[in-house]
């Protein structure tokens, strides 16, 4: 068997500057997130992906990068960065680092050239238009904060496309030096130590769009992703790329690539908006819908799954209708929303802290086909601060104890990077590491003990998976099967107890892997199986075939 590491991954996602402040500036750091690594170990976890930290005037959470090459001041030095991964490594953890290759910060010197000097070899890095192009207002990511995808530049006497906000300039990917800057950046931060890269906005990555037709290359630009897959695997075989690819189900194949050689992974963007309309509604179905009509992948392809992440939660491939749904149940006031699509809400707020309702959708989420990501906090069900704009919100510094700040840094709190969650149910003195630590039945316990089962479960990561026709729709019913082993994985998304029998005539017994010791006798596969309100199960029919 091939040992690729992402297959049996459970990743965990922070922003080095809201993690752990070492040196009581008010912004956290290297320092203080090598200071607690203990945690991510703790929680089981066996990889880092870091948000971007590299130099940035900030306009957009480090998104709007000045230096690919750097680390910004405010959290470190090479030296703290080096002993990082090094500390990680030590305790088995894996670093994957941000790579927003798509745009630049308008500061950055190339940008700059290029807006100074027509003749700049760096005025082709970027995508330019003497005249005024056409719908300019189209093809909004921010809508309702974003007006336009080109702005015009005074010094450079011609308009410049962004994607992105308007200080964020896309990079030319029809330009050859671009893409090697591109895979020179990549090798720079393998070499110092990390396992691969999440990949920001792919999909406007890999575009042409704004290059005037004759200069648009022929190929296919998702060939693209070959070129990177095959520069990784030269340079360290380990090294994954993970995307941020909010794709149809149609375009799968183009990201992951017919035979596997693009993205290793992909965040299943379709199959998350589609987990919340069934939390919506209680009901599974729209779950089935999404997992009947996703298409298989290559065996050496990978999703990834998530609850929450730095962003607001997208549910533009929801219909107006189903979103509407979504709104009213989890973000019903205008200003829990954003950008006409989303939610800028964490996940606890949204559940309403129903500490029964978040250990569902954590089972949940980590019994879907993939590899899971968890977005810091979560594990103590932090909430968020509505007051800060767009999806800082869900940005707040990590609530370690009781401590001023929650413990996140010494600091006076009117200086921090970010306010620190203060009032009410989720804030700091109720919501932290510390109260939660072998807490039996804390949040964090019961994830903890669901991250063990899940790395215990590798046929998740590598089986095959059959959604099991049930006989009730609340319920969702997943089997997987691999190397001889079979796993059943149950969930009730509704409120009310209930029972299932499991269309499973093959296995004989099975052993459920939660509960007390008496829940885990064996038993009859053919047997009804009760579910309590949102409750959940997962058995094992380890080489009992029939
Ligand atoms: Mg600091």
């Amino acid at each position: 068997m091939l040992d690729l590491w992402y297959k049996n991954a459970v990743i965990y996602c922070l922003d080095v500057e809201t993690f752990m402040d070492s040196n009581g500036d008010g912004v956290g750091d290297f320092q203080g997130l090598t200071d607690r690594l203990d945690h991510i170990e703790a929680m089981g976890c066996t990889a880092v992906w870091l948000l971007p930290f590299y130099p940035s005037p900030n306009r957009d959470n480090g998104y709007d990068v000045t230096d690919f090459y750097g680390i910004d001041p405010r959290v470190g030095s090479f030296g703290n960065f080096v002993a990082f991964t090094h500390a990680a490594r030590d305790r088995g953890l894996r670093v994957i680092v941000d790579l927003v290759a798509n745009h630049t910060s308008i500061d950055h010197p190339w940008f700059q050239e290029a807006r100074l000097d027509e003749e700049s070899p760096y005025r082709d890095w970027y995508v330019w238009s003497k005249e005024k192009p056409e719908n300019i207002h189209e093809g909004t990511v921010f809508p309702g904060v974003q007006d336009t995808t080109w702005t015009y530049d005074e010094v450079a006497g011609a308009w410049y496309m962004h994607r992105f906000y308007k200080h964020q300039a896309d990079l030319n990917i029809a330009n050859p030096a671009v893409k090697a800057e591109i895979e020179k950046v990549m090798g720079f931060w393998l070499q110092l130590g990390v396992s691969g890269f999440r990949i920001d906005a792919v999909p406007f990555l890999i575009e042409y769009r704004g290059l005037p037709k004759d200069r648009q290359p022929k190929d296919d630009p998702h060939g693209y992703l070959t070129e990177l897959r095959d520069f990784l695997a030269w340079r360290k075989a380990e090294a994954v790329m993970l995307a941020e690819a909010n794709i149809l189900m149609e375009q799968v194949e183009e990201y992951f690539g017919a035979e596997g050689d693009r993205m290793h992974l992909i965040f299943n963007f379709m199959l998350n908006q589609h987990l919340y309309l069934a939390l919506t509604r209680g009901d599974a179905e729209p779950i089935r819908r999404v997992m009947a009509r996703t298409p298989a992948i290559p065996p050496k392809s990978q999703w990834a799954s998530f609850l929450r992440n730095h962003d607001e939660l997208d549910l533009g491939r929801l219909s107006d209708e189903e979103r509407a749904e979504c709104f009213a149940a989890f973000g019903p006031e205008p200003h829990m929303q954003a950008y006409e699509r989303g939610i800028r809400r964490r996940l606890a707020p949204m559940l309403g802290g129903n500490a029964r309702r978040l250990k569902l959708a954590y089972s949940l989420m980590f019994a879907l086909p993939g590899t899971p990501v968890f977005w810091y906090g979560e594990e103590i069900g932090m909430g968020d601060d509505l007051s800060l704009p767009e999806r800082n919100s869900v940005r707040t510094p990590m609530q370690w104890s009781d401590e001023t700040n929650g413990g996140f840094s010494t600091a006076p709190p009117d200086t921090l990077v970010r306010p620190v969650v203060s009032e009410g149910a989720f804030g700091y003195r109720r919501v932290n590491v510390a109260a939660q630590r072998d807490l039996p039945g804390s949040l964090m316990e019961d994830l903890q003990r669901l991250v063990r089962v899940r790395r215990a479960c590798p046929e998740v990561g590598w089986g095959t998976c059959t959604v099991l026709p049930s006989d009730e729709t609340s319920v969702l019913a997943l089997r997987y099967d691999w190397e001889g082993d079979s796993l059943i994985i149950l969930h009730n998304l509704s409120n009310r107890e209930t029972e299932t029998t499991l269309p499973v005539d093959d296995l004989h017994r099975l052993r459920p892997l939660f509960g007390s010791r008496e829940d885990r006798d064996m038993r009859d596969a053919r047997g009804p199986i009760a579910l309590d309100g949102y409750g959940y199960q997962w058995l094992r029919a380890r080489g009992e075939r029939r």
